[in-house]
């Protein structure tokens, strides 16, 4: 049995205990700022308290109006809003879990009127100018800080979380790029700092000695006029000396352009950077940032790099991460990976918060796996992301599933997506569900492309057929010829591919073939120098804010590749809100060409012919390769139906447009708890 030795070792700060050293890091959820979400996110953190998280970090909250992420955006600085919090803390607590909240006030991120900084410089990614804040405003805002964190006291929590990095206020005043001021709290770095430093001790006046406060510091801004190393650590030594207790680490402004939690980013990365940053104070000291696995939390602890780790996605992937690695279940982890699409693209989109992987996160009230009564005997067809989550999910719940694949593994279209450069933790939602279908007793019945007839044979209370889709063909004069080929040609049955290649589609799949295509075998996601190369920025921090230059060599293609696509505009709009800009870079740093607004007109000897704006050109290529779509495949239902069996259809079978695996997964999660 694996076990996790550091990892699991409780942690002493003096007037209090964490009972071991796994963070669950800060995380919005919409539901703070949803009716009747209070009691839903108490149930939130309380199964996440049950499932053994060390110390819980809340999304943030903002000090006073001003600080608000957006206009109705959570904030704490009345009493009533402070009982509001009550039920949460009382939940945690009587779990066995610690909470603190995160006090964040956003600064120049604020997306509302009263948008302030440290000075009139409006962020990149903001379309508000911010007020500069005066010198009354400034202690005021101190003032709120050390008010809004006797109230989370009030409201029954056991600590904050002081938010000084990624880019938010406190970060607006250390870095030169957002504060141009010369007066007492800007010029100098020793003035810089001064903010954040005032903040802590006030803070720490008004709550006593016996209450945490974690503060939040930006080791490597990655934008230009970001901190120094030397600034860093001299913010540390003083941070310490105002009073927090441990230092959490954060990486990136959200105004960078480079990926520092994406799926592109190797596991761990930025362990190394807490580890240099750990010898400047004597504090515990957090890492975070793609960090999904105790083995991995256990080598970061044991060798000393940080003292906690803070993971915040793994916790909406599974509430049990550090019960079931203490019991000898790491294997039964639904792992976090990285994808974004049902959190941070949710956050982003104006929606609640949730988890690809786990669709009861932030639904813990309304999507509940509860054992039946009534067992009855299912038929899955099909064991993509949506039959293997119906079927775990039923067969949870006490019914006897029986999962066919005509293939001869499970995963469905996961086993092609992971072929993607960067895409290979979908293995571990593949080894998750695979451990789940053995846990649960599930028959599982590969390489059997089961027919009508045998279902209707075997007299099934219900069939799910959840046989996903069929990719949608080409339809021009020429389709057919030898160097046509469909994405799955060349991602799962490895095709050659000549050197100059067209991609037929802009969606999702055609950017994952144009990745595949142009990498060259780098897979600098598994590689974290190399990583760190391709996107220009130094894991020793020698220069300022980490800023490198990048590197041409790792973005040379073994290929030209071009994409098209008929509708108008820009490519890449489909994509993820919150990832989409890293491939767009990646393709363009590899030089591949786009064409929209066109039409096909046909394929020959000399390439693809195609219209843009009335006039035909043609497009000289070796390969061209489709990625139109797709098309549901049910070609069971009709039969099934007609000899009266019970049909359910999920996932691609049901809608191939706008399929992904969240909703494929989601899907299945929703008749499992129903049937
Ligand atoms: P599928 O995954 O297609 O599974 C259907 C299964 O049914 C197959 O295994 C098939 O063998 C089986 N089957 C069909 N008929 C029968 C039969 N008669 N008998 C037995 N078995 C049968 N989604 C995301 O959310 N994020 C991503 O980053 C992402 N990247 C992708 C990258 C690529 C390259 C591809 C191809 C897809 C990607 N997707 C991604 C999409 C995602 O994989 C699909 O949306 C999802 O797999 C659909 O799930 P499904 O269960 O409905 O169908
Ligand atoms: P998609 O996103 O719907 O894109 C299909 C592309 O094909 C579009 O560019 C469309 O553009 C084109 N097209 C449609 N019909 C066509 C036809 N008859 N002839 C020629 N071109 C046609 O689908 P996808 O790329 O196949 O992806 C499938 C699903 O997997 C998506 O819904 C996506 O969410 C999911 N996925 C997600 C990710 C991710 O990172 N989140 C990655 C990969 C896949 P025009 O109509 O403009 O030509
Ligand atoms: Fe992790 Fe994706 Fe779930 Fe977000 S949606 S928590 S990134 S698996």
């Amino acid at each position: 049995m694996q076990q996790y030795p550091h990892f699991l070792a409780p942690l002493d700060l003096g007037f209090t205990k964490l009972r071991n050293r796994a963070l669950m890091g800060s995380m919005h959820t919409a539901l703070e700022e949803t009716e009747g979400g209070f009691n839903r996110l108490a149930t939130f953190y309380a199964e996440r308290a049950r499932g053994e998280a060390g110390l819980i970090v809340t999304g943030g909250i903002a000090p006073n109006p001003s600080g608000r992420v957006f206009t109705g955006a959570a904030k704490m600085d009345t009493e009533h809003e402070a009982d509001e919090h009550r039920g949460i803390t009382k939940a945690v607590h009587d779990n066995g879990g610690l909470i603190a909240m995160q006090i964040l006030h956003t600064g120049r991120y604020g997306y509302h009127r009263d948008c302030v900084g440290a000075s009139e410089l409006q962020a990149p990614i903001n379309f508000v100018k911010p007020k500069k804040l005066s010198h009354e405003d400034i202690l005021k805002t101190i003032a709120d800080y050390a008010q809004c964190a006797r109230l989370a006291q009030h409201a029954g929590y056991d600590g904050v979380e002081i938010m000084g990095s990624e880019g938010y206020l406190i970060n607006q005043f250390t870095a030169s790029r957002t504060n141009n001021r010369d007066d007492e709290w800007g010029g100098s770095y020793e003035k810089r700092m001064r903010f954040p430093v005032e903040v802590v001790k006030a803070v720490r006046k008004a709550v006593g000695e016996k209450f945490i406060i974690i503060y939040r510091l930006s080791l490597l801004d990655l934008v230009d006029g970001g901190s120094t190393w030397e600034e860093v650590a001299v913010l540390g030594k003083a941070i310490e000396a105002a009073g927090a207790t441990i230092i959490n680490t954060g990486i990136g402004w959200h105004e960078a352009r480079i990926p520092t939690i994406a799926m592109v980013v190797p596991r761990g990365i930025f362990a190394a950077v807490t580890a240099k940053f750990k010898k400047e104070v004597k504090l515990p000291v957090v890492t975070s940032n793609r960090i999904n696995n105790p083995d991995l939390a256990e080598q970061i602890i044991a060798s000393g790099q940080a003292d906690l780790v803070s993971m915040a996605r793994p916790f909406l992937a599974d509430a049990d991460f550090v019960a079931k690695s203490r019991a000898g279940k790491a294997h039964l982890i639904n792992t976090c990976i990285a994808c974004n699409q049902a959190c941070l693209d949710h956050t982003f989109g104006g929606k609640l918060t949730s988890c690809l992987v786990n669709p009861r996160a932030c639904n813990e009230t309304n999507l509940n796996y509860v054992p039946t009564t009534t067992p009855r005997k299912v038929a899955v067809v099909g064991a993509g992301p949506a039959g293997l989550s119906v079927s775990t999910v039923l067969a949870e719940r006490g019914h006897q599933v029986t999962l066919f694949d005509a293939y001869d593994k499970i995963g469905g279209q996961l086993n092609v997506a992971r072929e993607i450069p960067s895409k290979r933790e979908f293995d571990e939602t593949i080894r998750y569900f695979g451990n789940m279908l053995t846990e649960h007793k599930v028959a599982v019945k590969l390489n059997k492309k089961v027919s009508a007839a045998e279902l209707i044979a075997e007299k099934f209370d219900d069939v799910i057929l959840a046989t996903g889709i069929v990719p949608r063909k080409l339809n021009i004069p020429g389709a057919e010829s030898s160097n046509v080929m469909s994405y799955l040609d060349v991602l799962r049955e490895k095709k050659p591919v000549g050197k100059s290649v067209a991609i037929i589609g802009g969606g999702g799949i055609g950017y994952d073939t144009a990745l595949y295509l142009t990498d060259g075998g780098r897979e600098t996601w598994a590689k974290p120098e190399e990583f760190a190369k391709e996107w220009g920025f130094d894991l020793t921090v020698s220069t300022p804010a980490g800023l490198t230059q990048k590197s041409a060599e790792h973005h040379k293609s073994p290929r030209q590749v071009t994409m098209f696509k008929r509708s108008k505009g820009k490519f890449g709009g489909t994509l993820g809100k919150t990832t989409g800009w890293v491939h767009k870079i990646t393709l363009e740093e590899r030089g591949v060409t786009q064409f929209s607004n066109v039409t096909y007109e046909k394929v020959d000897a000399q390439g693809l012919h195609y219209a843009q704006k009335g006039e035909t050109k043609i497009l000289p290529c070796e390969t061209i390769v489709v990625c139109a779509g797709q098309e549901p495949l049910r070609e069971l239902e009709g039969d099934l139906l007609a000899a009266g069996v019970s049909v359910h259809i999920i996932g691609g079978a049901k809608e191939a447009g706008e399929l992904d695996a969240k909703r494929a997964i989601a899907d299945g999660a929703e008749l499992g708890a129903r049937l």
